[in-house]
């Protein structure tokens, strides 16, 4: 069976395809299907936004689809960047603005202040109808610099609970044990086995 991810997103797309290995299923990304529609993500919430998407591409290509929403919430921030972390610092924003200005805000802060966790939640879709939604949450600091080179986002400003290092410090295989989009997957997983086994 094929599973697009609706994504376009090269980064996310490396550790979906990472983590659905042993699936039996053939991963697709979305820049394969020319004319596949730009879903707008305008939901209040993450939920919205990954139905939003999985459903709407699922559709249009009649297809089995998944599909992220993540974001980071900084509780000094009453929970910003959330729904909206990846535009958090403008229309041209950058991972690299993006964390200038979340360190800026977070200026004089003390480390206690500084919780923040990342949320991910993955919708699944089938020909245009949700057949499942799972979630997970990876809770840790915002540091006080940008530290490391791996991964992508807020990667190199976000030290996860229980280690000394950025997520950006770490090697894929590290992060992918631990990730909010590695523990959300898997509890996809179950929900895509669980819809194969009708095909069968
Ligand atoms: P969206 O899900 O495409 O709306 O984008 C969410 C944004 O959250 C990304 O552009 C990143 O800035 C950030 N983000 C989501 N997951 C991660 C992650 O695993 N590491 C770092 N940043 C992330």
């Amino acid at each position: 069976m094929e599973l697009v991810v609706a994504t376009r997103n090269k980064d996310k797309l490396k550790e979906i395809k990472a983590l659905f290995k042993g699936l039996r299923v053939k991963v697709f990304s979305l820049d394969l299907f020319k004319g596949a529609p730009e879903v707008i993500e305008d939901g209040k919430t993450l939920e919205d936004n990954a139905i939003k998407k999985a459903v709407q591409v699922s559709k249009f290509l009649k297809k089995f689809a998944v599909a992220d929403d993540s974001g980071l919430e900084v509780e000094y921030l009453d929970g910003d960047p959330g729904v909206y972390s990846a535009r958090f610092s403008g229309k041209f924003a950058t991972y690299k603005t993006n964390n200038e200005k979340l360190l800026k805000l977070l200026k004089g802060a003390p480390l206690p202040k500084r919780k923040a966790c990342f949320r991910c939640v993955i919708a699944v879709a089938d020909k245009g109808r949700a057949i499942g939604v799972a979630e997970s949450r990876c809770r840790g600091k915002i540091g006080f610099e940008s530290k490391g080179d791996n991964g992508f986002g807020y990667d190199p400003v976000f030290i996860p609970n229980g280690f000394k290092k950025t997520f950006a410090q770490m090697s894929a295989s590290q992060k992918n044990k631990i990730s909010h989009r590695s523990i959300a997957l898997k509890k996809a997983k179950s929900i895509i086995s669980r819809h194969l086994s009708l095909y069968r």
